[in-house]
């Protein structure tokens, strides 16, 4: 954690809590988030959640993402929901290119690109995801990897002044159990706001840089703590308000430190 930036914690809740259980949770959130005025809090809720949570969530510094957006802005595109709808639902945020989404809806480095540019345009801020998959990390490839993703859309943040984030998920560590240890994660992070520095002077100081893959209450500390991990995307732990709440807690006590 850096002092220039605050800590930026968002609960990725998946296809869970798609109704008035969503909104229970939102409001346990929203009542906990009163507690750590150092950390911004986001959670993502499925889309049929989204307008509940948000007005539930109004008045609190609780903020909402999307998991997913298309690329296009309107049109016949079935089935798709568009930046714009996704703000006028009172998101603030999109989860763009999560590994599912990669592994399992055949989204490439190029869709996740258009999808970045596409929240940018409308006014939403992205989450960007990027990350190995286990074979990739034991040949070696980690690096090449995340910096082909990354480099896919930095052209688009580059272009924009908003303030984006990117979420290092390494693939086997998500839902796992397993996590990158600190250091690891450093590193990578490291990398990412070094390709940022390339891009664009302004960019790196100003980026959040989240790590994601097994965050829990036992580990988020010492992720936490590291230089260049500015927050965390929480999916399990998210889904509890005792563990995502104490998440939180650890990112307040290290911003108040
Ligand atoms: C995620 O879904 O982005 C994630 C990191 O999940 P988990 O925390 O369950 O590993």
């Amino acid at each position: 954690m850096n002092p220039s930036r605050r800590p930026l914690i968002v609960g990725n809740w998946k296809m869970h809590h798609g109704g008035p259980s969503g909104v229970e949770l939102a409001a346990d959130v929203a009542r906990h988030a009163r507690d750590v005025p150092r950390v911004d809090v986001v959670v993502a809720p499925p889309y049929t959640a989204l307008a509940a949570c948000a007005h539930e969530c109004d008045g609190s510094h609780v903020e909402i993402a999307a998991q997913n957006l298309s690329p296009e802005p309107s049109g016949a595109f079935t089935g798709e929901i568009s930046a714009t709808m996704l703000l006028e639902a009172g998101c603030r945020w999109v989860i763009v290119g999560h590994s599912e989404r990669r592994q399992l809806f055949g989204e490439t480095d190029a869709i996740v690109a258009r999808k970045v540019a596409a929240a940018l345009k409308a006014g939403l801020l992205p989450i960007a995801c990027v990350g190995e998959t286990l074979e990739e990390r034991e040949g070696g490839r980690t690096t090449a990897v995340v910096e082909r993703q990354v480099r896919a859309f930095l052209g688009a943040l580059a272009e924009s002044d908003r303030d984006a984030a990117i979420a290092y998920e390494p693939v086997w560590a998500i839902g796992t159990g397993k996590t990158a240890g600190p250091a690891e994660a450093q590193e990578v992070h490291a990398a990412i706001r070094a390709w940022l520095a390339e891009s664009s002077a302004g960019l790196a100081p100003r980026t959040r840089i989240l790590y994601g893959g097994s965050v829990k209450p036992d580990n988020a500390r010492a992720l936490l703590a590291e230089r260049d991990v500015d927050g965390a995307l929480v999916g399990g732990a998210s889904l509890d308000r005792v563990s995502f709440g104490s998440i939180i807690a650890s990112a307040e006590s290290l911003a108040a430190a």
